[in-house]
């Protein structure tokens, strides 16, 4: 290999570069213990030991649930490790159907199509759908994920207006700017995983209606745990109809793997027969699919479960207020605590891990802009009460420790 390259010579600069700013990242490599989850055995610096991990997305804990294991393992001795081609050769198993006609059921729509991973879902999705016809406009969230953001950009003719996270008066200023008569696109997520707010949905549908715009929902971080037989927040508010495409993850509160979306019949057969992102890719492997097959049918029915997960995300809420420590109001699920600058995140995150045996990830920038760094908290409904005041304790040791702003 030729390191005189130019190539070689930017990398090392990029990575001192990103180094200097903090935003260096190191993988904590965390053995996930399914039988004591949300306990990780971790080996840092010499030491063996278990960790209490706060920031999974495995937020209902069904990726370690023996129903879930059960299936998958059923499914590696009949069926095999892996789906052994694309949908079209050979890779369409019973349970790829069935799991499609499922997720259907699930957001009340006439048909499904499984992707490689949510992210896959949305950037080959957008991108089919703004590469399908001339003079697209599209209404992108300002705080869409990057897969939407990747998949709205491969659309080559398509005019992009990005409105200002979650302001209907802004959205509707530039619905009623652009053509009257251009296709149209609304573009957006309702639970948005770093500040753990959640998108007006009827109302965004509301104009989409008085301006003829198709919708579509990222639902990746409600599906399983929002409405109730967990179809997302669309079905807790009650306008899943209303929307075009409603697309999630079976890798996050399912606990598994793999994307889809949701649809009208015409929209999702389209989508299949013209989608890069999933006509030329291996079909999920059956263990997974018949994984998350019994996961989406448990939690159909597992309301308690919903609920749970709810108690146990306001109890730290409530613990984490009484403590002074400064989170991000949220109306979700999610905790998130601000600390402010990517080194100070990435320091009391490795306190935790060193002086305490628990984690949380540090979110930094480009994840979050600059200056709102912070560390996410996803408790579940493995986190007891008595874990929670560990944390509270550490949180305060470590952060007063730094600030001398928050009492020990
Ligand atoms: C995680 C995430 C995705 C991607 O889903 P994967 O199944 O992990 O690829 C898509 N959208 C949002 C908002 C996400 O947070």
């Amino acid at each position: 290999m030729n390191r005189d390259h130019p190539f070689i010579a930017q990398c090392d600069k990029a990575l001192a570069d990103i180094r200097a700013a903090g935003r260096y990242r190191r993988f904590v490599a965390l053995e996930k213990l399914a039988d004591r989850f949300p306990y990780y055995k971790v080996t840092m610096e010499g030491r063996t030991q278990d960790i209490l991990v706060w920031s999974s997305n495995d937020y209902l804990a069904m990726g370690t649930d023996p129903e879930v294991i059960e299936a998958s393992i059923e499914a590696a001795r009949t069926m095999g490790a892996g789906a052994g081609g694309t949908r079209n050769i050979a890779g369409s198993s019973p349970i790829h159907v069935a799991l499609e006609a499922e997720l259907a059921a699930l957001h009340g729509k006439d048909a499904a199509l499984l992707f490689t991973s949510g992210y896959v879902s949305n950037q080959a999705t957008l991108t089919a759908i703004l590469n399908s016809m001339p003079g697209w406009h599209v209404f992108s969230d300002a705080q869409n994920h990057n897969s939407m953001i990747v998949g709205i950009k491969g659309g080559k003719a398509a005019t992009v207006h990005v409105f200002a996270h979650n302001d209907l008066a802004d959205l509707e200023a530039r619905l009623a700017a652009a053509p009257a008569d251009a296709p149209k696109m609304i573009a957006f997520e309702s639970v948005y995983s770093m500040d753990g707010d959640i998108a007006p949905i009827g109302a965004i549908c509301d104009l989409a209606d008085k301006y003829n715009a198709i919708t579509y929902l990222d639902e990746v971080h409600a599906v399983g745990m929002y409405g109730p037989h967990g179809a997302g927040v669309s079905e807790r508010d009650g306008v899943a109809h209303r929307l075009t495409i409603i697309e999630g993850t079976l890798a996050k509160a399912y606990g598994c793997h793999g994307g889809y979306i949701a649809g009208d019949a015409s929209v999702i057969d389209y989508i299949r027969s013209v989608a890069a992102g999933f006509i030329f890719t291996t079909a999920l492997p059956p263990p997974t699919v018949a994984a998350a097959l019994a996961s989406i049918r448990r939690l159909k029915v597992d309301q308690a479960r919903r609920d749970t997960l709810f108690e146990r995300a306001n109890l730290l809420k409530s613990k984490f207020d009484q403590a002074g420590l400064p989170r991000l109001p949220t109306e979700s699920h999610i905790v998130p605590l601000m600390i402010g600058n990517a080194t100070r995140a990435t320091e009391v995150s490795m306190r935790l891990i060193r002086e305490f045996g628990m984690y949380a990830t540090p979110i930094n920038y480009p994840t979050v802009p600059a200056g709102t760094e912070r560390l996410r908290f996803t408790p579940g409904p493995k986190h007891t009460e008595a874990m929670m005041d560990q944390l509270v304790a550490a949180l305060r040791h470590i952060l007063s420790g730094e600030t001398g702003t928050v009492a020990a």
